[in-house]
């Protein structure tokens, strides 16, 4: 366990409350420590009131804050005579609770307090850190956990039997009052749940935080329970993408929306989900109880993904009979699902939730592999968990995310996406909330965006073993693929026809349409798997109604590509994959226009570069912007009883009106 601290650092942070910020910072940047808000700091210092008159304020985290990254306004300052005054009640509900913090505050434009705000109210010292720490729960949560604790700790710290966060927990703790009966403890672990540890300067109360997990993380490596396991065997090598897929759309099917899935084959994923007693040891998880396994080393087919989604709605049903609230399906959606092949597979609303669901479960592969090596994983009854994941504070938590955006859960495709229409399209998805694959040739679409729902691919569309390749690494990310804009294209130089080559011929036909028909092949198993139905949009040309000499084979295969986009729409209706067709015209913010060509064109025609941008019936510039906005609303409820349509986005063409 390293010690972050660092004096030079430090001195950059004067008095108690930036104090705070630091070390509260340093605790953050470790995620065995603190993952996804799993922690909470707070320092209690004098300040003076509007009337002059000095009060003690407690500044504890705020909700919202991510202690790596937190600031001061993070902290929300609370009256400690009022919290001090709450702990005393006798009962109190948590959303009196909670409610009572929010009073409690000086600043009400202050973030809410931590649920967590009172247990270090009552703790008497300056400085108080709490953590989910990883190796603190691993020894709670194995057999003989307390006396694990106790031989580790001695009266370093007070220990706290399990009580649900909240008042009661505030109960259970003042009436230990820890500052009476240890007076030298430096901490306190509570099991099941983490450590507190306090201190009179910041440094003081991080570093005491820091020297407890480490002699956990010691025991835990003089017991050989640190190194974890080897996968037994690896899965045969091939395509998970079909067997994702109909997971995906099932367990959607039930849940109601569509859910990103993503799986991961790697080393510690498999190991897991390979263990003999993974049924046994996963179905009590501290962290994520809520998902279904699969235990049986057989291929992944139709029945298996039939049991998966049987097993979800029997979980659904259980928990729902012991709600006081009405559940949907999606509450109760799975979001880790173990098999011995897929590995572990994560699921959410969106990549980012995807991505949080497989962080808090890596971290509990940890604490469940450890704990088995230690003796045996001991996790909290099923009920416990229950009332935590269906607390009150949890659920009106879920009901302040709002609606979700349009394509929420769902994947979209598309080619050439590092330049133009195709960079303007993975825009316009993603601002609708789709995790979005991005395609090119060129190296710079693995930069393109820096964000957990997007995946950019280098890849030569014409090159068909790298558009499988896509098409898996799609569906491993994101678990399976909803919408596809066929973008990617050449416009060669002009040329006539009596002077074109059939090597040029060739090579423009390749591209623009021998690589479509090739992942539309590829995608089809795919598409016919979305669970809001597929949809393909295919960006043609306003050469497809009215083509220009000299681009014989630009036309041709914009042609043969809308003809190819109308017979495939025929075929797919019955797979409820609509397939549409964009003609844009003169979209000059592409890669394909620099400045000079534009002028040279402008000037053979006689025009400004202006008017020859805005040489169309309405006299508007069309944007790669404008075309990739029709491709989003031609994939969304608009167009959702619109197929084998062609639509130009041109400004209005006399030629083609
Ligand atoms: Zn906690």
């Amino acid at each position: 366990m390293q010690n972050r601290w660092n004096d030079q650092d430090a001195a950059a942070f004067t008095g108690p409350l930036a104090q705070r910020v630091y070390t509260s910072r340093l605790l953050g940047a470790d995620p065995s420590l603190v993952l996804h808000g799993g922690g909470n700091t707070s320092v209690k210092a004098a300040q003076k009131n509007i009337f002059g008159e000095e009060e003690t304020i407690l500044y504890v985290k705020g909700s919202g804050w991510d202690l790596a990254t937190i600031e001061a306004p993070g902290f929300s300052p609370c009256r400690l005579p009022t919290l001090l005054k709450l702990a005393k009640l006798s009962e109190l509900s948590d959303t009196d609770m909670a409610r009572e913090l929010l009073v409690s505050m000086t600043n009400p434009a202050a973030p809410a307090p931590s649920v967590e705000a009172i247990l270090h109210a009552i703790l008497p010292q300056t400085f108080v850190d709490h953590t989910h720490a990883d190796a603190i729960i691993t020894l709670t949560n194995s057999v003989d956990g307390e006396a694990r604790i106790r031989e580790v700790f001695g009266d370093q710290v007070v220990i706290v039997p399990y009580v649900m966060p909240g008042f009661k927990l505030v109960r259970a703790i003042a009436a230990l009052d820890p500052a009476r009966a240890a007076p030298q403890a430096i901490g306190m672990v509570l099991l099941n749940h983490g450590i507190f540890s306090w201190g009179e300067t910041a440094k003081e109360s991080y570093d005491r935080m820091i020297d407890l997990v480490d002699l956990a993380e010691d025991y835990l490596k003089r017991k050989s329970a640190w190194t974890l396991p080897a996968a037994a065997f690896r899965p045969a090598s091939g395509t998970l993408a079909a067997p994702l897929a109909a997971l995906r759309k099932g367990i959607s099917t039930l849940a109601g929306f569509p859910l990103i899935l993503s799986a991961h084959t790697d080393e510690v994923a498999l190991a897991f989900t390979q263990r003999a007693n993974v049924a046994l040891v996963s179905q009590q998880g501290p962290a994520t109880p809520d998902h279904v396994i699969r235990t049986k080393r057989v291929p992944l087919v139709g029945r298996e993904v039939a049991q998966y989604a049987q097993d979800y709605k029997a979980y659904f049903d259980t928990q729902a009979a012991r709600s006081p609230q009405k559940l949907t399906m999606l509450d109760a959606a799975p979001r880790v699902i173990l098999d011995p092949e897929l590995g572990l597979v994560a699921l959410g609303r969106s990549a980012a939730d995807a991505a949080i669901a497989e962080d808090i479960y890596r971290h509990t592969i940890e604490i469940i592999t450890r704990a088995e090596t230690l003796g045996g994983y001991r996790a909290l009854p099923v009920t416990d968990l229950f009332d935590m994941e269906y607390w009150e504070l949890e659920q009106a938590k879920l009901k302040r995310q709002g609606a979700p955006k349009a394509f929420a859960g769902e994947v979209a495709l598309v080619t050439g996406a590092a330049s133009g229409i195709g960079k303007a399209c993975v825009v316009s998805l993603l601002a609708r909330g789709a995790a979005v694959v991005g395609l090119d040739l060129n190296p710079a679409i693995t930069e393109l965006h820096k964000r957990k729902d997007f995946l950019g691919l280098t890849c030569d569309v014409t090159d068909e073993a790298a558009l499988a390749t896509a098409i898996e690494q799609a569906a491993r990310r994101f678990g399976g693929l909803d919408m596809l804009v066929l973008n990617a294209g050449i416009f060669p130089a002009s040329r006539p026809v009596a002077e074109l080559s059939s090597t040029e011929w060739t090579r423009v036909m390749q591209i623009n349409l021998d690589a479509n028909l090739a992942l539309m092949r590829l995608a089809h198993p795919l598409l016919k798997l979305a669970p809001r139905g597929g949809r393909v949009v295919v960006i043609g040309s306003k050469n497809v109604p009215a083509p220009g000499p000299g681009q014989s084979a630009y036309s041709a295969s914009k042609a043969a590509l809308t003809q190819l986009a109308r017979v495939a729409a025929l075929e797919w209706g019955a797979d409820g994959i609509r397939v549409n067709t964009l003609h844009p015209n003169a979209v000059f913010d592409t890669a394909l226009w620099t400045e000079e060509i534009l002028q040279k064109r402008a000037a053979s025609y006689g025009l400004t570069v202006e008017q020859y941008k805005t040489n169309n019936v309405l006299h508007v510039e069309v944007t790669s912007r404008d075309v990739a906005e029709l491709a989003a609303e031609m994939c969304g409820p608009l167009f959702s009883k619109t197929t084998g349509a062609q639509v130009p986005v041109d400004g209005g063409n006399d030629r083609v009106i």
